[in-house]
């Protein structure tokens, strides 16, 4: 019309004219609509060639428009692509598709491609609505809702399905018989299923499966429901009007409300982020049925795992009560330990473990006894769990000429030529003593030697950034023996990386 108005060609075409109205009609014989689904063939594309070959006979733009154009043929792609390549005088194709990628492209390259947004819901269910009324049903914004979600964007497709709705319940739609048209599953099935994962009963996930399969329900389809219907959840809770986001009743959102009334926002929110976090495993799973259950078990125990505010918590309360306990001033380092420096780190026996232990903190952690044998079989296993753990380091410690194991030290005997591998071994004491530690189950003092270099060393530490560092292991270790710091790494399964610290108030 906007091509062929007698007052165009025109943006906006009049309806009024001869054009229009014959357009409106279709009895304008150089407009021509082809379904491309139904007629997809050579054959088909040939007549078509046939009947163009003429100048339009009446209107200034002869207008082929052909629908779903992917659906035809390879050969009948090849014969318009002939027409294409040599069109015919005043004619305009159109091509209208919903899979654009099917379309091959040396069709899609002598087009202009413009690509048309999908239709919000909203804009969807007010179109229907206005269909309703037109036609006097009387539907629920519920039933609109679910007609709308179905077409996912189109508004042929949410036509076609009002019309099936409308022909199977008459005038007046009950939701019910929406839901039964559109497959839809029942929402009182969502609410028996978020019931069970809000209340944890694993063991009802199993039947109620049984169910959903039995029935026939698409087992993703009802998943990527059952997100939304925890989304819904969230939001009459969190919303301070949810009846302007949601179309439904106010029965229905009361009804969700009853539901979330015993959760929390935040552990809402978990469930939805869980969730979602199945729905890919869900559709690339080859067992669907038993992913669906195993996720929805897990999500039934999702209450017994504590969120992080929980467990800071937990840390806290378990601060107070060491400091409850100590009755031994703290072993935090002071200012003047970083004047004592040495390039041979050594380290007391921890003053603190046995109060530590008296709390119980960790079972967990007690360590195995493999350092049954020492020297060179426990120099051993310290290296293959070095290895294992820290790949980068464990080859530094192979440059040592030997490792001793003797009662509770373990020296490491560097060649002189090797000053700076044991300088970088320095460095991870902290880490290392912590390894012999779990290993052994006992404190080991442990010992670099460097030959000769060592006195150098000595002499030039104030200037040596490296040996600096060594003097901050120093520190951390001294942190290390401290029981909040313990209690703290073993709660978290932590270690510590750096000391950094906090000026004192009453130091300026
Ligand atoms: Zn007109």
């Amino acid at each position: 019309k906007a091509l062929n108005c007698e007052k165009g060609p025109t943006p906006e075409p009049c309806n009024q004219c001869f054009m229009c109205q014959a357009i409106n009609n279709e009895t304008l014989l150089d407009f021509i609509e082809i379904d491309g689904a139904s007629n997809r063939g050579i054959e088909d594309v040939k007549a078509l060639r046939e009947s163009i070959q003429y100048e339009p006979m009446h209107s200034r733009y002869r207008v082929i428009i052909i629908d779903e154009v992917h659906q035809l043929s390879r050969d009948a792609f090849n014969a318009l692509l002939k027409t294409l390549e040599e069109p015919p005088t005043r004619t305009v194709f159109i091509f209208a598709t919903t899979e654009f990628h099917k379309v091959p492209k040396t069709i899609a390259s002598r087009c202009q491609h413009f690509v048309f947004k999908r239709l919000t819901n909203p804009q969807i269910m007010n179109h229907l609505r206005y269909l309703a009324d037109q036609e006097k049903i009387d539907i629920s914004s519920y039933s609109l809702k679910l007609i709308a979600d179905a077409a996912d964007g189109s508004l042929r497709d949410a036509e076609t399905l009002l019309d099936m709705v409308v022909s199977f319940s008459g005038s007046k739609v009950r939701d019910k018989e929406t839901e039964e048209v559109l497959g839809i599953i029942n929402r009182s099935l969502f609410e028996d299923f978020s019931r069970i994962i809000l209340e944890s009963q694993a063991g009802e996930v199993f039947p109620l499966v049984e169910s959903l399969v039995s029935a026939g329900y698409d087992l993703r389809h009802f998943y990527s429901g059952l997100i939304e219907y925890f989304r819904n959840l969230l939001l009459v809770k969190v919303s301070a009007n949810p009846a302007e986001l949601l179309a439904f009743s106010e029965e229905e959102i009361n009804r969700l409300k009853e539901v979330g009334k015993d959760q929390k926002k935040e552990d809402l929110l978990r469930y939805i982020l869980m969730l979602q976090e199945g729905e890919a495993g869900l559709r690339y799973s080859a067992q669907p049925r038993i992913f669906l259950e195993a996720w929805l078990v897990k999500l039934c125990y999702l209450k017994n795992l504590k969120p992080v505010e929980e467990i800071l918590e937990e840390i806290s309360r378990l601060k107070d009560e060491l400091k409850r306990n100590q009755n031994e001033q703290s072993v935090y380092p002071t200012t003047n330990s970083t004047s004592n420096l040495k390039s041979n780190v050594s380290f007391k026996q921890a003053t603190k473990t046995a109060e530590y232990n008296h709390l119980g903190q960790n079972q967990n952690s007690v360590p195995k006894k493999e350092f049954s044998v020492f020297g060179q079989e426990a120099a051993d296993v310290l290296y293959f769990r070095v290895m294992k753990e820290k790949p980068a380091l464990a080859p530094i410690l192979k440059t040592c000429k030997k490792v001793e194991v003797k009662e509770s030290i373990i020296k490491f005997i560097f060649g002189q030529d090797k000053k700076h591998f044991a300088e970088l071994i320095s460095q991870h004491l902290v880490y290392l003593n912590r390894v012999a530690l779990e290993l052994s189950g006992k404190e080991f003092e442990l010992q670099i030697e460097e030959g000769q270099v060592n006195q150098a060393v000595k002499e030039n530490s104030n200037h040596h950034p490296e040996i600096r560092e060594s003097a901050r292991n120093d520190e951390a270790k001294k942190l290390l023996q401290d029981p909040k710091t313990k209690a703290l790494l073993s709660s978290i399964k932590g270690q510590v990386i750096a000391v950094k610290k906090k000026p004192r108030p009453d130091q300026t």
